[in-house]
């Protein structure tokens, strides 16, 4: 029986983990990939809206996330995917068969890209889907490119596409799109950017490569093929809450409900990080919320066993 489990080790379980640590809870966490980071693992841009700490990418602020848990005395389990989880008795089973259970648990499974579900999204990974502007646009500099998506991450990404290849056709299902007017401010100034507004792609095509994108226009009877090397889909996120949005209370999307203490409707259960921040996720955001959380259990437990 441990204090807490956490679940996920991105910035906000690893803070929760930090400070469950430093209050003497007995804490595991449980974390699915094979390194921590979460999200931050994807990010391939400068974030320089940290406060205290600058980096040139993702990565590189995991690394520095990871330094700073490193004489921390909780237990990291990788590569730990939950099987089940009772979050009422706070019981978790993982694939590999280990039973756990505790007397806290913090949700800090963060959210995940959105994905179009579309024939060829899947089947071309790596072999002409664009995972980021930041880290690919060199792939495909001389490639004409289709950017999906209407807000801050389609825009950027179009832009940032849009130094290397000779056209960018920007799809959007709508008739405005939500990017900020920087971006679109920019985005006028550069003539190989082409918008469909109110448009959809029905299919990404191709043999070996992305070789064309299907796109049906509000109001077309019959979708067109445009010939493309490279597709990029920027559709926003969706919270990795699958496991427990039958258990605890979540809103129209699924995100996890919490109260100002970061616990959700079920008692003991906390959740912090983007998978209960629809509004406002953030770095910074994460840390704080785990570090609530933290304090809030130490408090309940008494200071916990240590
Ligand atoms: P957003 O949620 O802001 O926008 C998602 C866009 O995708 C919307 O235009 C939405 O359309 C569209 N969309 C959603 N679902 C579908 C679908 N099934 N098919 C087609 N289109 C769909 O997400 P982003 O990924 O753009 O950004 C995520 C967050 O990251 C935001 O907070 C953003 O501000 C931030 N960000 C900040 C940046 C920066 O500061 N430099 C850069 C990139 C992102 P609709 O408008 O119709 O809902």
């Amino acid at each position: 029986m441990h204090d807490v489990i956490i679940i996920g080790a991105g910035p906000a379980g690893l803070a929760a983990a930090f400070w469950c640590d430093e209050l003497g809870l007995d804490t595991l966490v449980l974390e699915q990939n094979d390194k921590v980071g979460g999200q931050l693992l994807s990010i391939y841009n400068p974030i320089h809206n940290y406060l205290g700490r600058r980096a040139d990418d993702g990565v590189e602020m995991a690394d520095y996330f990871a330094a700073g848990i490193i004489e921390a005395e909780f237990d990291l389990w990788t590569n730990a995917t939950i099987e089940t989880v009772d979050l009422k008795a706070r019981r978790i089973k993982l694939a590999s068969g280990e039973e756990l259970q505790s007397i806290c648990v913090i949700i800090a499974s963060g959210v995940r890209r959105r994905q179009l579900n579309i024939p060829g999204e899947s089947q071309f990974v790596g072999r002409g889907m664009i995972e980021s502007g930041a880290r690919d646009a060199q792939l495909f500099a001389g490639k004409d490119v289709c950017v999906v998506g209407g807000g801050d991450a389609a825009a950027e990404n179009a832009l940032l596409l849009a130094e290397v290849c000779p056209t960018v056709t920007l799809v959007h299902r709508r008739k405005t799109l939500r990017a900020r007017q920087e971006f679109l401010d920019q985005m006028q100034t550069k003539h190989c950017i082409t918008v469909f507004k109110e448009a959809q792609v029905l299919r990404i095509l191709g043999d070996e490569r992305v070789e064309a994108v299907e796109i049906l226009r509000a109001g077309a009877i019959k979708p067109f093929q445009m010939a493309v090397g490279g597709v990029l889909v920027r559709i926003g996120v969706e919270p990795n809450s699958e496991l427990f949005a039958e258990q605890v209370k979540v809103d129209d999307q699924r995100y996890i409900e919490v109260d100002s203490s970061q616990e959700t409707s079920i008692e003991n259960v906390f959740a912090c990080g983007d998978v209960c921040s629809p509004l406002a996720p953030t770095i910074s955001g994460a840390v704080g919320a785990g570090a609530t959380a933290a304090k809030v259990i130490a408090a309940r437990l008494g200071g916990g066993k240590r």
